[in-house]
């Protein structure tokens, strides 16, 4: 069903909001972006900037625009997990199924190349525009600066607010009654640093890896960016005994990285220089409903649901929102109401799994990998999902690799959980885990 062209704002050029642009574009609006900062595009970086996993509901988003494709050619694939457990070789651990990957793709390159397509398409972009005001019964903006009295006012038919977890636009719809909210920090915080390529440009660490170091309560990663270099995150409590609070000077912050991390110590560039200069940034979990106002405004992306980084799914959940607002115009035409009132209501129990599902992916990260009887439990998942692969599909798998609702990989999961605590309890597990018994329990309790 075609729709009547409507004259819409799109509030925050990130990534959800440069997507949706070409999105409305494409059903015959006239769309116009508002973004706070400077156009991305006309900043100095060195390409190595934070980067993310995209995976299966992102590459599908973007495969109904058919760029799928042309987006590849700027992310690389990475198949397993890399495991940098001290004292130990490195171990692979493989994502999916043959030939399945999350893309490491650079947040900053990501953006441009968006930015550049929608504006290709006929999608007005107004940088350094920032929006301090809503009007939501009547979809009119306000930007500019209130206080030194120059602002101006926008009158739209439709405003969609993507302007990030601490989104302008949201922050009026809190202000009405009804209006649930909840945010929630997590006592870690991260920080960036870099390895850079060898003499020759190339990747000093496997480049098709996702390359993890866990030290139980803080960990390190890696994910690859073009140009042969690394970004590394630091995850790290900020307070406690081993935390960033205990990390004040080049001394301790240089010993730190000597006693847990010495093998990447020396190929991490700039390590302490870096370590200070780049800031320590903090994660949350933002929730709130509704993600509309009428038939006049909607969150998407971020604004609506900002979930911590643990399951690398953020940016694929906001892109996932376009798809469904996509599929609903096509169904629905004209009739806003139901397009926004069917969007929030069939992702609102998504968004909220996902939340869930990120947050215990991070106490399993932080409390459960040093768990010999956690890891014991994971290879008798893994070798039972390996030999029964239509029974038994991890819950990361669920996530990663499907476009099944995210509210059912939670609920499957926790179902699968449950059977593997009892599997657990089995007396002589440790030397039994990989018999027949085992496999035919399993079976058992999943017929129950
Ligand atoms: C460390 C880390 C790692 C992550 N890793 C992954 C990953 O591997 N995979 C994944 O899928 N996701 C990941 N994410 C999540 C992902 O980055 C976000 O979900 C995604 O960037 C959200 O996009 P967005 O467009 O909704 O919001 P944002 O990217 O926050 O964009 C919001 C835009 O709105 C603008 N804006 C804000 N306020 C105003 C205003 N008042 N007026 C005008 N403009 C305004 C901002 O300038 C900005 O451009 C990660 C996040 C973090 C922090």
């Amino acid at each position: 069903m075609g729709q009547s062209p409507k004259n819409i704002a799109i509030v925050g050029s990130g990534l959800v909001g440069s997507l949706l642009g070409i999105f409305l574009k494409r059903h015959g609006h006239t769309v116009t972006v508002f973004d706070r900062r400077p156009d991305i595009r006309t900043i100095e970086f060195s390409g190595r900037s934070i980067n993310l996993a995209m995976s299966n509901r992102g590459w599908r988003t973007l495969g109904k625009l058919g760029l799928e494709d042309e987006i590849k050619q700027i992310a690389i694939p990475m198949y397993q997990r890399a495991m940098h457990v001290n004292e130990k070789p490195v171990y692979f651990q493989k994502y999916g199924k043959e030939g399945e990957a999350i893309w490491s793709i650079g947040r900053g390159i990501l953006n441009r190349k968006m930015i550049d397509l929608a504006e290709s398409e006929g999608v007005r972009f107004q940088f350094n525009e920032k929006v301090w005001d809503v009007n939501l019964p009547e979809a009119k903006l306000y930007t500019g600066d209130s206080e030194k009295g120059v602002w101006e006012e926008y009158q739209f038919d439709l405003i969609f607010g993507c302007d990030g977890a601490f989104s302008r636009v949201r922050h009026k719809m809190q202000r009405r009654s009804r209006f649930d909210y909840s945010q929630d920090f997590i006592d870690v915080g991260y920080k960036e640093l870099t390895i850079p390529p060898d003499k020759n440009g190339n990747h000093l660490l496997d480049k098709n890896s996702f390359h993890i170091w866990p030290r139980g309560r803080f960990m390190l990663i890696a994910l690859p960016n073009l140009d042969g270099s690394f970004t590394c995150t630091l995850f790290l409590p900020f307070e406690g005994e081993i935390s960033f609070e205990q990390l004040s000077t080049k001394k301790e912050a240089k010993s730190f990285f000597e006693t847990y991390f010495p093998n990447v110590r020396n190929q991490i560039e700039n390590l302490i220089e870096d370590f200070f200069k780049n800031p320590t940034s903090a994660m949350v979990t933002m929730k709130c409903y509704p993600w509309t106002y009428w038939n006049k405004v909607a969150l998407v992306g971020d604004s609506a649901h900002a979930v911590v980084p643990f399951y690398g799914q953020g940016m694929n959940a906001g892109f996932e929102d376009i798809s469904v607002l996509d599929d609903l115009m096509n169904e629905l035409g004209d009739d806003w109401d139901s397009i926004f009132s069917t969007y929030q209501k069939s992702r609102k129990p998504n968004a909220d799994a996902i939340a869930e599902l990120s947050y215990r992916n991070f106490i399993e990260m932080s409390s459960k990998t040093a768990d010999p009887m956690f890891l014991l439990q994971k290879q008798i998942e893994k070798r039972f999902a390996a030999k029964y692969p239509d029974k038994w599909i991890p819950v990361y798998s669920r996530v990663t690799f499907s476009d099944r609702p995210y509210s059912e990989a939670l609920k499957i999961g926790d179902k699968q959980e449950k059977i593997m605590q009892e599997v657990m309890q089995i007396a002589d597990i440790k030397e039994k885990w990989d018999s027949k018994m085992v496999e035919e329990k399993i079976l058992k309790l999943m017929d129950r």
